[in-house]
């Protein structure tokens, strides 16, 4: 779909038009020549995404809503198909949770695991704004929630729109409560006050990484006092009281809550021609959908996949994947781990280091696309653009590449032969001009262990910002990219 081969000039194409043809790179737009029928397709996982972004708009619940979808399809906890006897058989659906915001699943190949496998990673953070510990507090008659930002925010951003609370609670009873205020139609939202323009002369003069300071991201929650004459701080008590009511939490209680904001508004069609997406979280939802949704077709064929194909869904990448939930956690190794002892008396370690440099991965994650507004920062011959298909970066990192990862040339070869052959168009993806900036994802993790990896993604325009974009036919275009490379990748 949208790949065409087609000669530039048709029949009058002179000789250097053809040599042109044949020697240049010529990305074209994939919605040039899509069939109508492909169209629908696209209108149809668009609307698919759009709705599941909307129920997993924290890592935590795209986490739930992905084990629900793999449940229907019929994938099993890893402890339940690990306590049956015998060897893994191809075609088995295994996922393991872990603690509810990271992710790892896969169908088995008809080669064992021993001989590597495919593996689709990607991240189901988001830049967003967290709570304190102690973060309630009352001033001039207002209860204001004090926060910490989450991941590489540009600050101002955040101010004056409406967001949602999301997040989990433990009672001192050690009861669980999930908190999720904002979303529904009749549910109230909080915002982070701006300054109006009246009274900005001095802020205005500020640079704009100094306009609104961190510590000021204060949000608003309340301003109407519980009824007594002798009570302090009556606001504050007042949203106290109301928590308990609702909730059964006690001021202490958020100090090892994890409460974020995120913005309030859904994911909307964008564009006179509906051509896009706009929404919160598509760094890097877009690509773990995709990634979904790419095993989700391979686990539904009657015949199980030649290799095992793996989907990874990490948390904490906006801060550097630490933890135990995070890229640089053992749960992907553990888990190749499970798969390689079942049924396996003469299990080693090296049986699995083994099986990991045997192993190729896409590091799904959203690539920085072409604004037309910004165009100092781009390199025009290497930046990804809307509707141009899945973009491949073959390094990330910044100024001298530091910090990043450099896919080998070798394994660069292998995979664009495969999209090559599967009628896939792929597009560069460097991140921005060579001084500008720069950044890395889950790549160097999962590189360290032995495996094969390059980054690859969808373009997306406002990255990090509450309302990020991406374009239709590259989700879709990433999805099939995703699928090719699981089924096909040797
Ligand atoms: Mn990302
Ligand atoms: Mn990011």
């Amino acid at each position: 779909m949208g790949y065409t081969d087609d000669e530039a000039g048709g029949k009058t194409a002179t000789a250097g038009q053809m040599l042109a043809e044949k020697l240049c790179v010529n990305k074209k737009n994939c919605w040039d020549g899509v069939s109508s029928e492909d169209v629908e397709k696209i209108r149809c996982f668009a609307a698919d995404y759009t709705a599941f972004l909307d129920r997993g708009k924290t890592e935590r619940e795209f986490t739930a809503a992905a084990v629900e979808v793999l449940t229907e399809a019929g994938f099993r906890d890893i402890e339940e198909v690990l306590s049956e006897s015998g060897p893994l058989v191809p075609g088995t659906k295994v996922y393991q949770n872990n603690r509810g915001k990271s992710l790892v699943f896969a169908v088995i190949g008809r080669q064992s695991p021993e001989e590597g496998v495919n593996i689709v990673g990607a991240h189901v953070d988001s830049p967003r704004i967290d709570l304190k510990t102690n973060p309630l507090y009352e001033e001039a008659e207002f209860a204001l929630l004090d926060t910490q930002y989450y991941g590489g925010i540009k600050n101002y951003q955040w101010t004056a729109i409406p967001l949602a609370l999301h997040g989990v609670a433990i009672r001192e009873d050690g009861t669980r409560v999930e908190i999720r205020i904002g979303e529904d139609e009749g549910d109230p939202v909080f915002t982070i006050t701006d300054l109006l323009p009246h009274l900005s002369r001095e802020q205005m003069q500020k640079k704009v990484s100094e306009a609104v300071p961190g510590e000021d991201l204060n949000v608003l929650a309340g301003s109407r006092p519980f009824r007594d004459d002798k009570a302090k701080d009556k606001v504050k008590l007042n949203i106290l009281n109301l928590l308990h009511e609702q909730y059964g939490i006690v001021e202490q209680d958020f100090a090892g809550a994890e409460l974020e904001l995120v913005p309030a508004f859904k994911a909307r069609d964008l564009g006179f021609d509906r051509s896009m997406i706009g929404a919160y979280g598509h760094d890097d939802k877009s690509c773990a959908y995709a990634a979904l949704r790419a095993i989700l077709d391979l686990a539904g064929s009657e015949t199980p996949p030649p290799k095992t194909v793996v989907c990874l869904f990490t948390d904490k990448e906006e801060t550097g994947s630490a933890g135990n939930t995070g890229a640089q956690s053992r749960l992907f190794e553990n888990f190749i781990a499970y798969l390689l002892s079942k049924g396996n008396t003469t299990y080693s370690e090296l049986l699995l280091r083994r099986a990991l440099s045997r192993s190729a991965m896409f590091s799904a994650d959203v690539n920085p696309a072409f604004d037309p507004n910004f165009d100092s920062v781009y390199d025009r011959k290497t930046a990804s653009y809307f509707g141009k298909g899945i973009v491949l970066s073959k390094y990330t990192g910044s100024g001298g590449k530091v910090g990043g990862s450099d896919a080998n040339a070798e394994f660069c070869g292998k995979v664009q032969a495969v999209l090559n052959r599967n009628k896939i168009q792929w597009q560069y993806g460097d991140l921005g001009k060579v001084d500008k900036g720069g950044g890395g994802t889950i790549a160097k993790y999962v590189a360290n262990l032995g495996v094969e990896v390059l980054d690859c993604g969808i373009p997306v325009l406002s990255m990090h910002s509450p309302f990020e974009v991406i374009s239709k036919i590259d989700l879709y275009t990433t999805y099939r990219g995703y699928a090719a490379f699981l089924r096909d990748m040797y």
